[in-house]
């Protein structure tokens, strides 16, 4: 008889920031000809994104997709980046405008929310909105959600790796924009992904939540925390929980992850098996963690607990989470 590896596993579909439709096309990357070529289609679509902000056309059946011509009206990029092919072998870019084509008129960001208010002057038919609002707001598909969290995240490594992180000398991007180059030290430098576990450690029939200081008013979620150098995934599942809340954990089951392009996480979804139970809250990390059982994690999910807790939306892997904990379809 076979062994079924793959019972009770859950695939990643459905959530935030994942399941792009495009074709990657790795193996055309190195092939500038060939680029150029797919840059002058005119099927060509570009995602354009000011400083880490996606662009949207006001009242466009594509809100976030524009033809070259809109690229160059507004200046043309500061790099680009091939995201793949979708339908029909049409090349899919995201571009960054330069930062000079934007202007910043306020920051309201409070920690938790970006309420960056970002304008182009002179062109009120585009807004810039920041991905989460996107999202959450539904504002564009779920398949073109996790294209623009590609272009975000890619984007956002380009602005920040404009230095060779070896010798200091300015670097350039290669590979339709999935390297950069020190033609100094002769150096490569490969797009970031920072791997995050997120974990609820599971006592019988109860689970451990805590909140951050900076969460609106209310909210629990997962413990959660950046995978260190030297660790596994499941070292780093029992050190956060236990830096967080003092509990210690023992087995550990992986769930499902999530790309979260803020940005440029993965998240890595985990259940750990609780082996103490006595709470002592890191002040430094955690506002407060406590165990909730099933019934109030319901309450939460459903929005009605009496204290009016609640739980992250179904955009976060720990929504996710909680409900594969809860055994719940949805
Ligand atoms: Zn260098």
């Amino acid at each position: 008889m076979g062994i079924d590896y793959f019972a009770g596993v859950e695939g990643a579909s459905g959530f935030a920031y994942a399941g792009s439709p495009l074709d990657r096309a790795s193996e055309i990357r190195e092939d500038a000809a060939k680029i150029a070529q797919l840059h002058g289609r005119a099927d060509a679509r570009f995602i354009l994104l000011g400083r880490d902000m996606p662009i949207l056309a006001q009242r466009a059946p594509e809100p976030c997709l524009f033809p070259l011509g809109t690229l160059e009206e507004l200046g043309g990029p500061a790099f680009e980046v091939l995201l793949g092919l979708g339908e029909g072998g049409a090349p899919w870019f995201a571009a960054q405008l330069p930062d000079a084509r934007i202007q910043q008129r306020a920051d309201a960001s409070d920690g938790f929310l970006d309420r960056r208010d970002l304008v182009i002057p002179g062109r009120d038919d585009l807004a810039l909105v920041d991905l989460r609002s996107i999202a959450s707001q539904g504002l564009v598909p779920a398949p073109m959600v996790a294209i623009l969290g590609q272009a975000k995240a890619i984007v956002d490594w380009h602005a920040r790796h404009g230095f060779c992180a070896k010798c200091g000398a300015p670097t350039r991007a290669a590979a339709a924009g999935w390297r950069r180059e020190c033609d100094a030290c002769k150096a490569q430098h490969f797009p970031r992904t920072d791997p995050v576990v997120i974990m609820l450690a599971v006592d019988g029939e109860r689970c451990l939540m805590g909140r951050q200081r900076r969460f609106p008013k209310g909210m629990y979620s997962a413990l959660a925390g950046f995978v260190e150098p030297g660790e596994t995934i499941e070292e780093a599942v029992r050190r956060e929980i236990r830096e967080g809340s003092g509990i210690v954990s023992g087995p550990v089951r992986y769930v499902a992850s999530q790309p979260w392009p803020f940005p440029s996480s993965m998240m890595i979804g985990c259940l750990a098996r609780a082996e103490t139970t006595a709470i002592q809250v890191d002040a430094h990390e955690l506002e407060d963690a406590r165990w909730f059982d099933r019934a109030e994690a319901q309450a939460m999910f459903d929005k009605q607990h009496p204290d009016r807790l609640w739980l992250p939306n179904p955009m976060a892997i720990a929504h996710h989470l909680i409900r594969f904990w809860l055994g719940r379809a949805s």
